[in-house]
């Protein structure tokens, strides 16, 4: 009887047991995308440099058009700059998971991980991606793109304007709203001088800054308003502090694409930010290692008060490029973005 009542009893059983495995299993394949999401943010706290691109980049599709980094050594110097690089503190460790961006889909197919745009349009792929298509300019065979991250400063900014203007080249710079703030007539003389204007955040604070999307985009809204305080017009280009490497997670590329900013990383550095001050020389040679080979390029420089080897270094740089064969470019959304590909991971 005992033996008859387990027999009836046996298929719910089972058919129980099989219920709760199903649904502890679900709830562990959430886990790993919760990591995912959370790295992106522990990243930051413990690189502030970019990695060495070389290795990585080989499992990932490449683009001849948009050559990646060529070595960490070519990563953001900002570190070095008079701002607040030097001592990166690190960021709340569940900040992330505050994050009400949309996760990513799991399960099924993937969407293949694709970290830069064509210069067609077609945005970057990657699983919980969504930017939109561009369209993007002609451009010549051979163009460079000079940056200049942190300023303005009176001590660099004015110098790099005549040497720009005696060279005849065109560049961009990256602003911090906090020197905007300060020093609102250096940034209208680079407009005014037709140079090209992007928002680098309010604090560059990688603490503040990479907080979360959130934080990121308010930062960023900040200093939007006061350059169009003082220039009469919004940028809807941005670099982000140190560069995307590290720092950005696919929610980060989302927030940034959704408020209808383009973000530009590099893949030439002149490598001044490697030390408080680098020899023109080695500017010079950090330069000349990278170019070569680099059909468009957009090269990391700083104007920030302290990097006055830079300005040093300039106009042997424009004649370089000049020699090579280079035209120069103002970045406005027009132009295709170079982007690390590390933060399309997750
Ligand atoms: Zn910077």
């Amino acid at each position: 009887m005992r033996i008859k009542q387990w027999q009836t009893w046996r298929v719910p059983l089972v058919l129980l047991a099989l219920l709760v495995s199903v649904t502890l299993s679900g709830c562990q394949s959430v886990e790993p995308v919760k990591a995912a999401l959370s790295s992106g943010t522990n990243d930051s706290a413990e690189r502030t440099e970019p990695p060495a691109l070389g290795k990585d980049a080989s499992e990932i599709p490449q683009s001849p058009e948009i050559p990646q980094p060529a070595s960490a050594d070519s990563t953001d110097t900002e570190q070095s700059a008079p701002l607040s690089e030097q001592s990166p503190a690190p960021p709340p460790a569940d900040e992330s998971d505050n994050n009400p961006s949309p996760i990513p889909p799991f399960g099924g197919k993937q969407t293949p991980i694709h970290p830069f745009y064509e210069l067609s349009g077609t945005p970057p792929s990657a699983p919980g991606l969504a930017m939109r298509v561009r369209a993007f300019g002609e451009e010549p065979q051979k163009i460079a793109y000079l940056t200049f991250d942190d300023g303005p400063y009176p001590e660099t900014t004015p110098r790099i304007l005549k040497i720009l203007k005696d060279e005849g080249v065109k560049a961009t710079f990256f602003v911090v709203g906090k020197q905007v703030q300060r020093y609102p007539d250096l940034l209208k003389a680079e407009y005014d001088q037709g140079e090209g204007i992007g928002n680098h955040s309010y604090s560059h604070e990688y603490s503040l800054v990479y907080r979360s999307p959130e934080s990121f985009l308010a930062e960023i809204r900040h200093t939007e308003e006061l350059i169009y305080q003082a220039i009469g017009t919004r940028p809807h280009i941005l670099r982000a502090p140190g560069g995307t490497q590290g720092h950005f997670h696919v929610n980060y590329y989302n927030a940034v694409d959704a408020a209808d900013y383009l973000v530009y990383d590099w893949n030439v550095s002149i490598g001044d930010a490697d030390a408080a001050l680098v020899p023109t020389e080695q500017l010079i040679h950090n330069l000349e290692s990278q170019v070569p080979g680099k059909s468009r390029i957009i090269v990391l420089m700083h104007d920030a008060g302290a990097k006055l080897t830079t300005v040093d270094a300039l106009p042997q740089i424009i004649d370089y490029l000049k020699r090579q064969g280079y035209g120069f470019g103002v970045i406005t959304p027009k132009v295709a973005p170079v982007l690390f590909p590390g933060g399309f991971h997750g």
